[in-house]
Formats: C-alpha cells, structure tokens, sequence
C-alpha cells in the first residue's frame, strides 16, 4: 500500500492537480491561489512544484496531494487515496489496513443509492407512482428532470424496499443506519418516507448522503410537509448544498450562485436553462454550506422567499455571508410571486430578466422594510429602524455602511444624525459578527521570528548557500531548529526528519517573497543588526541584574569586570542603533 501511495503520488503534479480546483497564478518558481479553506482576497496560498507540496500563510493549512484532496472533497485518507489512484490511473491493491470504517461508509453510500434508484424506479415505471407522477407533470417537471435529479416516490408498503434491499445482502443494521428506516416500539423496521415524493439528497460530489420527502396533496394534514434524513455518518445536513452537484461547474464558470429554500425552487430554474442555482433548505445557511460555495463562486443572489428579511435566521445567514466577503444581491420576485418555483412557471422572462439586476442585499431590506411599515407614521419610521438597522449595523465595510445609512435616512424622511443615533444604540446590543478561527501562530518569541525571517530571505535568493557562507561569521543562530538548517543551508547533507516540516515552512515563506538582489542584501542586513539587538539587549539585562545582585563584600574586580562588559555591549547597541 505505501508503495502505491508513493507511486500516485509521483505520477500526479500537485500544481496540475490543484489547478483542477483552483485558479492558480505562476509567480516564479512557484504557484498561488486565494485559500479553499479560509477566506481571503490576498493569496496567501502557495505551491510547490518542487516540493510538491503546499501551504497557506493565512491559515496554516498545508501537505501534499492527498492532504489536499482530503481537505477539499472533505474525504477520509482512503477516499482521496482512490480519487487520486483513479486520476493516476493505478488499479488500488486489496489491503485490510482500510477496513471496518471505511467500507462501512462505503456501504452506506452503496445503500443510498439502491434505495434512491429503488424509489426512483416507483415513480417512473411502477403504477405505485402514477399519482406522485402526475403530480411532477402538474408541476411541470419533465420526465428528463426527474431523472436528472434521481426523483422518486416511497410506496405505502415498506416490505417491497426491504426484501429489495436484503436481496442486495444489505444488513439490517445498515438499513437501519440508512436513516431512511426507523424501528417503531414494537421492533418493526418501518420507512419514514412512506407515501413522499423523495429527493435524493446528493453531497457536491454526487453521492446520494440522505433523502428529503414531502406529502403529496391529499395527504393527512397533521403530517409535515416536509421531512429530511436524521443526521447519520453520510448525512451532515449542515454541509449539504442540494443540487450543488449537477450546477458546480456553471456556478465555477459564472463565479455567481442563486441561492433558493427549496428543491423545487431550485429544480424548475434548474430545468428552464438557469443551472448556477442551488437550495440551502431553509433561510439559514452554515458557515460550512457558504465555504463550500465559496469554492466555486464570489457572489450570492438570494431568491428566496418574500418575507426572509424579517427572519432571524436570515439576519445571522447574511451577517456571516458578509463576513465572508460573498458579494450579495436579492433576486426579489415581489409582489408578482411567491417563489422562483411560481415565478419561472409563470414567466420564465420576468424571471430571467429580473435576474439582470439583480439588487443589492441592503436596498432590498431597506425597501422590504418601508413597504411593509410604511414612513409616514413615528410608529412606521421606529419599525422599519428596529428592523434594517441591525442588518446595517454590522456591514463590514464602513465606506458602504455609511452610504446605507443615508440611504435609510432618505427612504424614511428622516435626517442622518437621528439615524446614527439609533444605530449606535444598536450596535451596542448586536453581538459581534461570528468570524473565522484565527490563523495559527508559526512563531512566538521575537528572536525566533527574526532567526526565521533571516533563514526566509536567505532562501527567496537564487543560491541561498553562497549568502549563508557570506554571512556565516554573523549569523549566530540561538534556535537549535534554525541552527541545523542555516548549517543545512550551508553544507547540503542529510536534514534531520523532524525538522522537515520547518524547513518546509521557510521554504514557502521564502516564495512568497519578491525582492530583488539589491533589497534582499539590505533586509538580511537589518535582520542580522536586529538579531545583536536584541542578543545585547537581553545581555544587558541579565549583566544589570548581575550588577544588582553584588552586594559590597564581593570583589571589587568581578564587578569591574561586569562593568567593562555591559558598557561595552552598550557602545556596541548604539552603534547598531545609529546604523539602523
Ligand atoms: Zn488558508
């Protein structure tokens, strides 16, 4: 198994790779890209050819090709493994050490699937299905359609999908940990979904993960419109974008998703040509859900239902989307329809040309808001305040936020300073926007940092041995760590293991930069004359310590010495000071 590991991992180039996912830019030796895994507008992500290797700067991310699939696609290391063997075109060997777990998970996904393509066979050639398939045809949903997305319909009787299912070997444990089954008081295997139309719920990568019922009409009224698969190993509802993935790749090409609630509201779009689409299931969308968008597109446009502005949810969706620099717009389909469902069924134009313009997320909660309220009134104007407000309350950019402000002001008749009155009073009581987890730290002391940014530049010149042999008399090194790979530097041998991923570190530190010759001596300069900075700094500190310490008994002669010492070491500072 190591040896296929190895072997992938030769036939694959990381930068090939990569650009698979990303957009990558060539600078010099190297390659770099905005981080997948956190957000930013700068590149701080880079790779290697060399190394084939890569790391982000901003968030610490790094490794090699099979890391890197296993973060993007989210997968185990036996998943990336196979994704990668299949792009290598190496035939995997059998090997028990990927057991239990894994194949586990890979059941379930098999499981998923029959019972997707089981319900799906109901609907379209079983008279079982007739009803739920004249009610898609009511919908307009072409048969195309349905088969695109894998639709299907769960029968009333639970033991026809059962005795499918065993006679494909599935145990009963596995069924049950479908989430498709659940087992009643009495020890009976019964299917949540009976008598629902089912959308498979598919992950961007197209396996079936769960399933979404919802009633047909007719159906008892106590029942839920809508239910979903419990979360189960596969199913993490927090991290599925339905339709994401039949529409990544023109949400990749249009760098834009429209953002929908529901399955249909994202299917008849879907089916009428507008393919950047997706539903989050709801108005609350999770930090996971928008980093996985943010994968394959910069701008959002919200279609989703009329009255979403006045939701909490909602309020914490776009906060977050915001923090995470998405562009927002609003497709608002108001007063004319309901939903984008409604509206592309009744006129796909309307739709498609609202969709040109869409508007910005803030003009649309200031308008919602003054035509739910109204301005007429105090009790109007204090209404739609309390409710666009908090929205403007936390606009990241304060450039834009002021341009709301008076907007907000003009819409309700008011002057501006009343308006940042009330706002600052709610900007006391708004919880600060939820952020990402800071980057981590790679070096603490100042003395660690200057030894590693001296090793940094070093490294950014073409022959970073023939600078190390120039400064070699200077650069002391108080790190064992930066001390073996300066020596390293200098005499290219054996680096000791435990100090690769160091050396890596500096490596891609050293790629970032870009400096010409005549910079890069200066800046190796001032590192070194900071380094005895400090160094003398430090000495002078422990010597005046020392000092204090003597009490008059001890020799006159030690203390003489200690003096000769520190006033030397401080001739020395200022003459580095000066030169500085
Ligand atoms: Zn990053």
């Amino acid at each position: 198994m190591d040896n296929q590991v190895e072997e992938i991992k030769k036939k694959l180039d990381i930068v090939t790779l990569v650009s698979q996912y990303l957009t990558l830019n060539k600078r010099g030796r190297h390659f770099l890209a905005c981080c997948p895994f956190h957000q930013e507008k700068t590149p701080s992500f880079i790779i290697s050819p060399e190394l084939q290797i890569f790391k982000c700067f901003g968030c610490g991310k790094s490794g090699d090709i099979y890391t890197f699939v296993q973060e993007f696609e989210k997968v185990e290391f036996r998943e990336a493994l196979e994704i990668l063997a299949k792009k290598a075109g190496v035939v995997l060997k059998k090997s028990d050490q990927f057991n239990a777990a894994d194949n586990h998970r890979k059941r379930l996904f098999a499981l998923n699937n029959e019972i997707s393509r089981f319900f799906h066979y109901i609907l379209i050639s079983h008279s079982l299905g007739q009803n739920c398939f004249t009610y898609l045809k009511n919908r307009a949903i072409s048969v195309a359609t349905i088969k695109e997305f894998l639709i299907g319909f769960a029968p009333e009787n639970d033991n026809l999908l059962l005795t499918y299912l065993r006679k494909k070997d599935f145990t009963e444990n596995e069924i049950l940990s479908s989430g498709c089954f659940s087992k009643n008081s009495y020890g009976r295997i019964y299917n949540r979904f009976k008598n629902r139309l089912v959308f498979p719920l598919f992950n961007h990568r197209g396996d079936v993960c769960g399933f979404s019922g919802r009633v047909l009409p007719g159906a008892d009224s106590n029942q839920a419109k809508y239910i979903n698969s419990p979360e189960t190993e596969i199913y993490h509802k927090s991290e599925i974008v339905y339709g994401l993935n039949l529409s990544k790749n023109y949400i990749r090409e249009s760098r834009t998703c429209i953002v929908t609630e529901g399955e249909f509201d994202m299917i008849s779009p879907f089916q009428s040509g507008v393919k950047n689409i997706v539903a989050v299931k709801g108005t609350a969308f999770t930090q996971d859900q928008l980093l996985l968008l943010h994968r394959f597109c910069d701008s959002l446009v919200l279609a989703l239902d009329s009255d979403f502005a006045g939701n909490v949810a909602a309020l914490r969706s776009i906060e977050l989307a915001d923090s995470m620099d998405f562009d927002l717009r609003v497709l608002d389909l108001s007063p004319r329809f309901k939903d984008p469902d409604e509206a592309i069924q009744k006129d796909p134009e309307f739709f498609k040309e609202r969709l040109k313009n869409p508007l910005y997320i803030w003009d649309f909660i200031i308008n919602s808001a003054v035509a739910r309220f109204g301005y007429e009134t105090p009790k109007g104007k204090k209404q739609v305040l309390a409710n666009v407000l908090p929205f403007l309350a936390k606009i990241k950019n304060s450039v834009i936020q002021s341009d709301y402000f008076k907007k907000l002001a003009s819409a309700i008749n008011s002057d501006i300073d009343a308006v940042y009155q009330e706002a600052r009073k709610i900007s006391l009581l708004v919880t600060s926007p939820s952020t990402l987890s800071p980057p981590p730290k790679l070096v603490s002391s100042t003395l660690e940092k200057l030894e590693e940014n001296l090793l940094i530049l070093l490294f950014s010149s073409k022959k970073p041995e023939k600078v190390a042999e120039k400064i070699k008399d200077r650069a002391q090194f108080s790190i064992d760590r930066f001390k073996t790979i300066f020596e390293f530097v200098k005499n290219p041998q054996k680096l000791p293991p435990e100090l690769f991923s160091v050396y890596q570190n500096i490596y891609m530190a050293s790629l970032l930069l870009d400096l010409d010759s005549k910079t890069r001596h200066r800046d190796i300069i001032s590192t070194l004359d900071q380094i005895e900075i400090h160094k003398i700094r430090q000495e002078l500190n422990d010597l005046s310590r020392e000092i204090g310490k003597l009490d008059e008994d001890e020799s006159n002669k030690v203390s003489k010495d200690l003096e000769i010492r520190y006033n030397k070491l401080l001739v020395e500072l200022q003459k580095l000071q000066i030169k500085k």
